[in-house]
C-alpha cells in the first residue's frame, strides 16, 4: 500500500505545474496536492517526512521559476475553500494562506481597512507574501501581521505571534514551515482617502514596471548599496533561481520570460 493512499482523491501525479507560475515556464511535479484543510495537510506532511519525500508550496508562482527537470516531490496548492476565509474582528482580521493579496488588499481598501494599500500591484498569496514579506517603497507586509499560523514539518499547527517572526527585506525565519493563515491589525479609516491610496500605489507600480509582459517585476533583490544598478548578473532572486532572461526597460531589474511555454 503507498503512503498516498489516504490522499488519492486529491493528489495527482505527474503534474504540469510550470503553467501555474507567472512565467508560465517549466517543469512538472511528481504530485500535486490540494488538502481540503489544514489537518489533511499536516497528516501528508508528516508522511512525507517519514518517506523522506520534499513538500513545497506554490502561491501565486510571482516568485518561483520552475526547473525544466520539474520538481521530485510533493507540491501543494492552498486552492480549498477552508484556506481561503477571512474573519473580521473589529480591524483585526484573519486571512486564509490561498487568498490572493491583491484582491484582498483591493477590498480592504475599499471598505476604508488601511494598512495594506502598499501592497497594490503585488502578485501573491497571502501565504507567499508573508513567507517573503512582499513589500516595497511604500511598506512591507509583515508591518501589518500581528500572528502567524504555521505549520511545522514535524505536522505540529502553531500561532506565532509577530515578535517570533523575523520580517527581513523580503525574507523571514519561516524556513521550511507552512503558512497557514495570517491575521492582521488594519485602521479603520476614510474608505474614499484608503482607496484612493491604493490606486495610488498600483499607479505608480504600473508606470514604473512592466506589470503586463510576463517581466520578473520584484523576482530579484536589489543587491546592497546597488539599487539599480548592475541588478542583471549581480542580483539574486528573492525566491528560487532565475536564470537570466532578457532585460526590459524601464530598470534593469526587470526580466521577462523569452522561452517556449511549457502548457499542460
Ligand atoms: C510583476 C511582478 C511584480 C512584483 N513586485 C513585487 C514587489 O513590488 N514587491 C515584492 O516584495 N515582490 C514583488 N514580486 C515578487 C512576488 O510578487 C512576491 O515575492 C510574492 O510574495 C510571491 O508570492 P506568491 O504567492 O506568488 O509565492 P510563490 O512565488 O508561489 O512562492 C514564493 C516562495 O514562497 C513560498 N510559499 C508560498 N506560499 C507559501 C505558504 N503558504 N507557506 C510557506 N511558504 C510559501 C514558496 O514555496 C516559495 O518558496 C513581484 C513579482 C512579479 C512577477
Amino acid at each position: 500500500m503507498s503512503w498516498l493512499n489516504d490522499f488519492a482523491d486529491r493528489i495527482e501525479h505527474d503534474a504540469p505545474i510550470g503553467h501555474r507560475t507567472w512565467f508560465r515556464l517549466g517543469g512538472r511535479a511528481r504530485y500535486l496536492f490540494k488538502p481540503r484543510d489544514a489537518d489533511d495537510l499536516a497528516t501528508l506532511v508528516q508522511r512525507a517526512r517519514q518517506e523522506d519525500v520534499p513538500v513545497k508550496v506554490l502561491g501565486n508562482g510571482a516568485n518561483v521559476l520552475i526547473c525544466d527537470d520539474g520538481f521530485d516531490g510533493v507540491v501543494v496548492r492552498l486552492d480549498e475553500g477552508s484556506f481561503r476565509q477571512v474573519e473580521h474582528r473589529g480591524t483585526q482580521v484573519r486571512v486564509g494562506a490561498g487568498v490572493d493579496l491583491m484582491g484582498f488588499a483591493r477590498k480592504c481598501s475599499t471598505q476604508g481597512l488601511s494598512g495594506l494599500e502598499c501592497m497594490a500591484g503585488i502578485p501573491a498569496t497571502i501565504g507567499g507574501a508573508v513567507k517573503m514579506n512582499a513589500g516595497g517603497r511604500f511598506g512591507d507586509f509583515g508591518s501589518t501581521v500581528t500572528h502567524v499560523q504555521v505549520l511545522r514539518r514535524d505536522g505540529v499547527i502553531e500561532d506565532w505571534p509577530q515578535k517570533r517572526v523575523r520580517f527581513g527585506y523580503r525574507h523571514t525565519n519561516l524556513d521550511d514551515s507552512i503558512v497557514l493563515s495570517a491575521t492582521l491589525a488594519l485602521r479603520q479609516e476614510d474608505p474614499t482617502q484608503v482607496r484612493r491610496k491604493f490606486d495610488e500605489t498600483f499607479a505608480w507600480k504600473l508606470r514604473s514596471q512592466p506589470m503586463s509582459e510576463n517581466s520578473a517585476g520584484c523576482i530579484f533583490k536589489n543587491p546592497a548599496g546597488l539599487f539599480r544598478r548592475g541588478a542583471n548578473g549581480s542580483g539574486r532572486t528573492q525566491g528560487n533561481a532565475l536564470r537570466p532572461g532578457q532585460r526590459f526597460p524601464p530598470t534593469r531589474q526587470f526580466h521577462r520570460g523569452r522561452s517556449g511555454r511549457h502548457d499542460p
